[in-house]
C-alpha cells in the first residue's frame, strides 16, 4: 500500500508513505503498490494516545440521579451511589461502546483509572478481561485508583494490593482526598512503594483542587528522585499548582523536571470542576502548562470523563480536549497549536512508555489521517479522522459530511478549509 501526499505532523512538506508487512517503508515516485491512496495533503499523525480516562464511569450520566450543581463533590457522591449497582456486564457494555468511539477518533492506546474502592473489584475484573479482548485494536493500561482515598477506610490499602495482584498495570492515588495532609503524604509513599515492589508505573490524581496548600506533587517528586523511578511516574491534574505562589512554583517545577515526571492536564473536567468556590474572578483551574513545558517537562492532555457524573458531555475525542485547552490554556500561538497535537500523540506515548511508537521508516504502520491540511486546521475543525490504520490494516474510517449552500439561487458545495 502507498499513501501519497501525506502531511506529516511537524513537517511543512508532503511525503509518500509505503506500507509493507505492517510497517512503514520508504517509497519513491516511481514505486507502485496494489493499493495507492492520494491523501491530498491531509495531516497524518501516529495514533492518538489517551493518557487519562475513567472508563468504569463512562455513560453513567444521570444514573441514579443527575449531578444538579455540576460540582466535583456532588459528582463523587452520585458516583458512590452508582457504584452500588455496578456489574461486570454493565461495565463491559458501556466500555465496549466508548472504546469504539475512541477508535473512530484514532485512539489506539488508553490509560484508564479504575475505581478500586469496591470490595469486590467488579469494575477492575470487567476491565482486565476487556483489556485482553481489545488488545491489538486499542491497548489498555489500567490504574488501580482509590476514588474515595486509600486511608479513609480500613481496607483501602488491602484493596490496592489486591488490585495489583489481580493485574492492574499502574498504581494510582488521590492524596488531596485523604483525611489529613499526613495521610495524603503516606498514601503517595504507599503507592510509590507498591509500584516499585511490583515493577509498575505510578499515576496519581494529585492536587486536583484550588487549595494552594495542597502540595502532594512535591512528595511525588521527592519519592521519584529517591527511588530512582524517573520516567515511570505521572502526576495528573495538579490544578492547585495554578494557585501556588511564584517562588514556590519556580522551585517545584525545576524539581519536577529533575525527577522526570510526566504531567497530565484534563482541560474538559478541570474547566467545569475547578474554581467552584470562587465568587469572582473565577480561576481557570488548569495547571501551569507553559511553565512546565518551558522547563522541559512532558505535559499531556487527558479527556478524563465521557458522560459521567463529573462531565456530562464528550465522546472520547482527545482533539476536542485539545481544542478546549487552546482557549483555557491560552495556547493559541503558532508553535503552541502544533504542540497541542504532540500533547495527544507523542507526549502521552512517552508517559505510557509505549515501546514501538511513531511514524518512521521501519516503524509500525499505525497512523491517523485527519480531514484537515494542518495541525491548526485539525484543531479548528475538530476534524474528522478519515482513516485509521494499525499494522497497515484499516481499523476505522469516515466519510466527511458534504455541506452545500444555495447562493444566488445556485446550490454549491462548501468546505470549511481556506481555499
Ligand atoms: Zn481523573
Amino acid at each position: 500500500m502507498i499513501l501519497r501526499n501525506a502531511r506529516l505532523a511537524g513537517s511543512q512538506t508532503l511525503t509518500d508513505l509505503g506500507i509493507q508487512d505492517g510497517r512503514i517503508v520508504e517509497v519513491g515516485p516511481a514505486d507502485t503498490a496494489a493499493e495507492t491512496l492520494d491523501l491530498g495533503g491531509r495531516l497524518v499523525t501516529p495514533p492518538l494516545v489517551e493518557p487519562h480516562i475513567h472508563l468504569d464511569a463512562v455513560l453513567t450520566v444521570g444514573q441514579p440521579r443527575p449531578n444538579v450543581s455540576g460540582s466535583l463533590f456532588e459528582g463523587i457522591a452520585v458516583w458512590a451511589e452508582r457504584v452500588a449497582d455496578l456489574s461486570y456486564a454493565d461495565v463491559q457494555a458501556r466500555v465496549r461502546q466508548v472504546l469504539r468511539w475512541q477508535l473512530a477518533c484514532g485512539v489506539q492506546h488508553v490509560r484508564s483509572h479504575v475505581d478500586v474502592s469496591d470490595p469486590q473489584l467488579r469494575a477492575l475484573r470487567a476491565l482486565i478481561d476487556l483489556r485482553e479482548e481489545a488488545r491489538g485494536l486499542i491497548d489498555l493500561q489500567l490504574v488501580a485508583f482509590p476514588q474515595v482515598g486509600m486511608l479513609t477506610f480500613a481496607t483501602g490499602r488491602d484493596l490496592m494490593r489486591q488490585a495489583v495482584e489481580l493485574g492492574a498495570d499502574v498504581v494510582g492515588g488521590i492524596p488531596h482526598y485523604e483525611l489529613t495532609r499526613e495521610d495524603g503524604v503516606e498514601s503517595v509513599k504507599f503507592a510509590m512503594a507498591l509500584a516499585e515492589e511490583h515493577g509498575l508505573a505510578v499515576d496519581i490524581h494529585c492536587d486536583e483542587t484550588d487549595d494552594d496548600q495542597s502540595r502532594f506533587i512535591e512528595v511525588m517528586t521527592a519519592e521519584t528522585i529517591r527511588r530512582g523511578m524517573s520516567g515511570r511516574v505521572t502526576a495528573s491534574h495538579t490544578t492547585a499548582m495554578h494557585s501556588y505562589n511564584g517562588a514556590y512554583a519556580y522551585r517545584l517545577i525545576s524539581n519536577i523536571a529533575r525527577a522526570g515526571l510526566h504531567m497530565v492536564t484534563n482541560p474538559l473536567d478541570n474547566a467545569v470542576l475547578q474554581g467552584r468556590f470562587d465568587t469572582g474572578p473565577i480561576r481557570r483551574g488548569h495547571t501551569r502548562i507553559k511553565e512546565l513545558q518551558a522547563a522541559g517537562v512532558n505535559v499531556c492532555i487527558g479527556h478524563d470523563s465521557v458522560m459521567d457524573p463529573w462531565y456530562p458531555l464528550g465522546y472520547g475525542d482527545p482533539l476536542q480536549a485539545a481544542f478546549v485547552l487552546v482557549h483555557l490554556g491560552q495556547m493559541s500561538g503558532d508553535a503552541e497549536l502544533r504542540r497541542l497535537i504532540e500533547m495527544i500523540t507523542v507526549n502521552p506515548a512517552a508517559a505510557l512508555g509505549l515501546p514501538d511508537y511513531g511514524l518512521r521508516p521501519g516503524g509500525p504502520a499505525d497512523l491517523v489521517v485527519f480531514d484537515a491540511p494542518s495541525e491548526a486546521d485539525a484543531l479548528r475543525l475538530v476534524a474528522p479522522r478519515t482513516l485509521v490504520l494499525r499494522g497497515g490494516k484499516v481499523l476505522a474510517r469516515s466519510t466527511p459530511v458534504q455541506h452545500t449552500v444555495v447562493w444566488g439561487g445556485v446550490e454549491e458545495p462548501v468546505t470549511f478549509v481556506r481555499s
